[in-house]
């Protein structure tokens, strides 16, 4: 449930947090009713998993273009942070409280977020070679070509920082990037490369379930969607894997500027959102974070980086 999305160490916490919380926030069998947001606020949220929520109406399709048009969300498909109250706020606070174009809504632990410094650090071949400091971590994952390596550079604000990453033999690495000299961003290498041999395909596999289970600073992974495509197997059996094995983990959206449907039945990257949502709603029990991101835009640098910071610092005082 909620756990999935939240330090593995911290389970009694949370488990304390989400039952105090069920009462106003997550009634299932009387839910509040759905708040009303501007687009610019808030997306949309996939229909819910639970047969005892009354399904909403959510205009994805055409009316997508109007970037004014109000859509309505219910409050069991926020990503709620531990410690976080919203039962006291109205509606129009608590949308100054969800960052714009995710479902996630900011505590407390907020803070910090910026980027000053970033420096690669080291790249491992296996999850004891990494670094030992205990810093907290974020791992971004996706297929090749989501654009990983654009939104690393991204958030860090340097052009070719990802690139490290890119060189011949380190492509199959873990590549470590320290940043404030305080946390680390952590790039895996991206999976699903069509030109890859099978043998290598299941190393992959192995390696970065090995990391998954066993990194013990690993505070969330982010795992990178293309929202201009059709969901695909792999990723959703990777979301899916996640979710079973309890792995903390936020979805990214990327390449969210590319707006233009696609001929023969094409999506826009809402409706692919939302597909793949809905698609992997069975191995959660609650809706994960999301994150609509664009390189070309730097659509959700800065909300990445927030949720990153509360994660964080969550983590980091319990
Ligand atoms: P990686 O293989 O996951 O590291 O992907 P890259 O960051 O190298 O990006 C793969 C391709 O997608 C490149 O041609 C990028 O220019 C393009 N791309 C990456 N991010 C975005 C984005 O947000 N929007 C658009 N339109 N293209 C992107």
């Amino acid at each position: 449930m909620l756990l999935a999305q939240l330090p593995r160490i911290h389970f009694s916490v949370f488990a304390k947090t989400a039952v105090s919380l069920s009462p106003s926030h997550f009634n299932f069998l009387n839910p509040k009713p759905p708040i009303t947001v501007s687009r610019n606020l808030f997306f949309f949220a996939p229909a819910s998993t639970l047969s005892t929520v009354e399904p909403i109406p959510l205009p994805v399709s055409d009316s997508s273009d109007n970037e004014d048009a109000p859509v309505e969300i219910s409050l069991d498909k926020l990503f709620v942070p531990p410690e976080t109250d919203i039962s006291c706020d109205d509606p129009a606070t608590l949308t100054t409280r969800i960052l714009k174009g995710s479902n996630i809504v900011l505590s407390k632990y907020a803070r910090d977020a910026q980027v000053v410094q970033a420096e690669f650090v080291k790249s491992s071949v296996r999850t004891e070679d990494c670094p030992a400091d205990g810093l907290p971590e974020f791992a971004l994952v996706g297929r090749s070509n989501v654009g990983k390596s654009s939104l690393l550079n991204s958030l860090v604000r340097r052009k070719r920082l990802a690139l490290t990453s890119k060189k011949p033999g380190k492509t199959q690495c873990i590549n470590h990037f320290r940043i404030n000299d305080s946390w680390y961003l952590v790039d895996l290498p991206g999976y699903g490369y069509a030109a890859a041999p099978q043998e290598l395909r299941m190393d992959w596999g192995k390696f970065t379930r090995d990391y998954f289970l066993n990194r013990s600073t690993l505070v969330s992974v982010f795992l990178l969607i293309d929202s201009s495509i059709p969901a695909k197997k792999i990723d959703l059996d990777y979301a899916s894997w996640l979710g079973q094995n309890q792995i903390p983990m936020t979805l990214v959206f990327t390449k969210c500027d590319k707006r233009k449907k696609k001929k023969n039945g094409g999506k826009r990257p809402e409706e692919n959102m939302k597909d793949f949502q809905d698609l992997i709603r069975g191995f959660f029990e609650t809706a994960p974070p999301w994150i609509m991101t664009s390189s070309v835009t730097n659509q959700g640098r800065d909300e990445i980086l927030l949720h990153m910071s509360q994660l964080r610092n969550y983590w980091l005082k319990h």
